[in-house]
């Protein structure tokens, strides 16, 4: 009787088909509106050196300010921008936007600092991201290895060539690439060697339960070594534990990002932390390589 209720229950709950494609048209009517409206903000995460535990870097991370919801996450409306066609403008405004607040932030209170910011799949397709990278970057003049763009592994996959292509232009610009959520897709080790590609993140899947779960520690144990060995940077994501961070130090993780350290932060409450946490140790705060 209980299943029965239980599956009477979820069918009251779940919304037709009919509400779901109302419900993306609305939030695609309000994205145009926000891009034009400027409702869309950057908040950005530390990137922490594993051994010194120094401030290295920031990852970019989209925020929409709905006049009526209130604070949106990327979850909810990045596949849309996919869809409708709207995430090559929406990404072409982040890229801009770091580049342009990394650039501020290295000529005044954060020297050295790098910035990550997030490609989707159909950004990494559009024939004008090589263009807009390089218009930054002639703007900003940002130094070789400051910009590093995250990709997923799905993205090298559809099309290895013009994969490869379009990487090395991009390096030939000076942009690093990192491999997103690495293990969550259809990885293939061969191509971590056929791709320039100069670091790998852990997804935060493995990195959960890495001090306790003997699976978890042997992916992570493996994936730093391969990354080291193919002399790549290592980075886990979503340490929120002592225990995590301690076991990928001993390990010989270099970087971790996590809510041990920090939550993705509004630019002014970045740089704050950022100064603050480093206000006693010597006054050039970041690693450059
Ligand atoms: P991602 O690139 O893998 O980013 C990491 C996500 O994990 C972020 O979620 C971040 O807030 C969250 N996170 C960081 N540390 C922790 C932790 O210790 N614990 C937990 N539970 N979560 C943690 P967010 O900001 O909601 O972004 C979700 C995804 O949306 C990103 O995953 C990325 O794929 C996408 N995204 C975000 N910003 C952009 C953007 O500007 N452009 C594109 N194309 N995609 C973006
Ligand atoms: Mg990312
Ligand atoms: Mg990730
Ligand atoms: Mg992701």
């Amino acid at each position: 009787a209980a299943k029965a209720e239980g599956r009477n229950n979820y069918r009251f709950f779940l919304p037709s088909m009919h509400e779901r494609v109302k419900e993306r048209k609305t939030i695609e009517e309000d994205l145009r509106n926000a891009l034009e409206q400027d409702q869309l903000e950057l908040y950005y995460q530390p990137k922490i050196d594993c051994r010194t535990e120094r401030v290295v870097g920031a990852e970019a991370l989209v925020r929409w300010h709905h006049p009526d919801r209130g604070l949106i996450l990327p979850g909810e409306f990045i596949s849309v921008a996919e869809e409708c066609g709207l995430i090559n403008r929406l990404g072409a405004w982040v890229l801009d936007r770091a580049c342009r607040q990394t650039q501020i932030w290295r000529e005044t209170t954060l020297p050295g600092l790098r910035i990550a910011v997030n490609l989707s799949p159909a950004q990494f397709q559009d024939a004008e991201l090589v263009t807009s990278v390089t218009q930054i970057m002639d703007q900003t003049l940002l130094p070789d290895g400051t910009l590093e763009l995250e990709i997923t592994e799905s993205i090298l996959m559809n099309n290895p060539e013009k994969a490869v292509s379009t990487l090395n232009e991009l390096k030939g610009l000076g942009v690093r690439i990192a491999i997103d959520d690495f293990g969550t897709g259809y990885s293939s080790l061969n191509y971590l060697k056929r791709f320039p590609v100069s670091s790998i993140k852990i997804d935060r899947s493995f990195v959960n339960d890495i001090h306790v779960d003997m699976d978890d520690k042997a992916i992570v144990d493996a994936v730093i070594g391969l990354g080291h060995s193919l002399n790549l940077e290592v980075v886990a994501e979503g340490v929120e534990e002592i225990e995590q961070h301690e076991y990928l130090r001993d390990k010989g993780c270099d970087f971790i990002q996590g809510f041990l350290f920090a939550k993705p932060l509004p630019a002014d409450v970045f740089e704050k932390w950022v100064t603050e946490r480093h206000a006693t140790v010597p006054a050039r705060i970041t690693v450059e390589s």
